[in-house]
């Protein structure tokens, strides 16, 4: 399906961007994949170089100077036909204790980053009139949490670029869209779930039950999407098969919002 596309996929040395860049590989497509540090971006390259096709670029795309140097780097590689604006960052915190400075951390990390390489790659793939832009919001973007509103608010805020970019393809054989994991099971969330059981002295199985029954009682899988689910997902919709869906949020949370 994706031979012959150069797609870039940001924040994949680990969790969903990882399964995104592998599920991307699959299906034929050369691949860019970025982290942070050469060290990580060389060993993903190492791993992932069986499957295909890979580059690794290192930024931290937070910051304007570093997103300049990718798509110099990027533009070298050739026309991009797929972006995938991965990377972000959460805590949880108590709302009154987010300072100004990491309120502004959190829009440069979770929207400012995918609006630079949105303003880079957008206008090029209309002139070519191909083209596909991929946010990965959060089923928080729609559902805020209390304990994460920093969070919530950026995803929301990335569900919205990608309605207002879609806008912008009217007429074209460009789409843009986001997508919205529920909890999904990442080495990041495998060792927060583990520590948490073990200090209730609950094996995870039960404790994962019992999460689910208590914070996520809405959802109608009563697990953790895995990552090839949302990887699938994201795979599908960035592929020509999905040519009629622009504009959307498209949700893989289980089933937890329902209207
Ligand atoms: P993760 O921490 O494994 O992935 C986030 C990636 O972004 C990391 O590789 C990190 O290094 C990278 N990153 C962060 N800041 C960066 C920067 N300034 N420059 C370059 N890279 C940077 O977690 P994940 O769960 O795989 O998250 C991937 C995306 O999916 C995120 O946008 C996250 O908000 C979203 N998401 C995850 C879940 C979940 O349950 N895991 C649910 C909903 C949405």
């Amino acid at each position: 399906q994706l031979s012959n596309k150069l797609a870039l996929v940001t924040g994949s040395t680990s969790g969903i961007g990882k399964g995104i860049a592998e599920t991307l590989l699959k299906e034929g497509a050369e691949v860019i994949v970025n982290g942070r540090t050469e060290e990580r971006v060389n060993n993903l390259v190492e791993e992932l170089s069986s499957l295909g096709k890979v580059h690794g670029i290192v930024a931290d795309l937070s910051k304007a100077d570093e997103s300049e140097k990718l798509v110099d780097e990027v533009k070298n590689l050739g026309n991009l036909d797929i972006l995938i604006n991965n990377m972000g960052m959460f805590e949880v915190k108590a709302f009154e204790e987010v300072t100004d400075e990491e309120w502004m951390t959190y829009f440069q990390t979770n929207v400012v980053s995918a609006v630079r390489l949105s303003r880079q790659f957008l206008p090029e793939m209309l002139a070519r009139d191909t083209g596909r832009v991929l946010n990965i919001a959060s089923e928080a973007g729609v559902k805020p949490l209390a304990q994460m509103i920093p969070y919530s608010v950026t995803k929301s805020s990335l569900i919205s670029l990608s309605r207002g970019l879609a806008e912008m393809t009217k007429g074209t054989n460009v789409t843009v869209n986001s997508v919205l994991p529920g909890p999904t099971w990442t080495d990041g969330v495998a060792a927060f779930m583990k520590g948490a059981a073990a200090e209730e002295g609950k094996d995870l199985e039960k404790f994962t039950e019992d999460y689910f029954k208590d914070n996520e009682p809405t959802s109608l899988i009563q697990r953790f999407a895995t990552v090839e689910e949302v990887a699938s997902t994201v795979t599908f919709l960035a592929s020509p098969l999905s040519s009629a869906i622009n504009g959307s949020a498209q949700r893989v949370e289980g089933g937890i919002i329902r209207s």
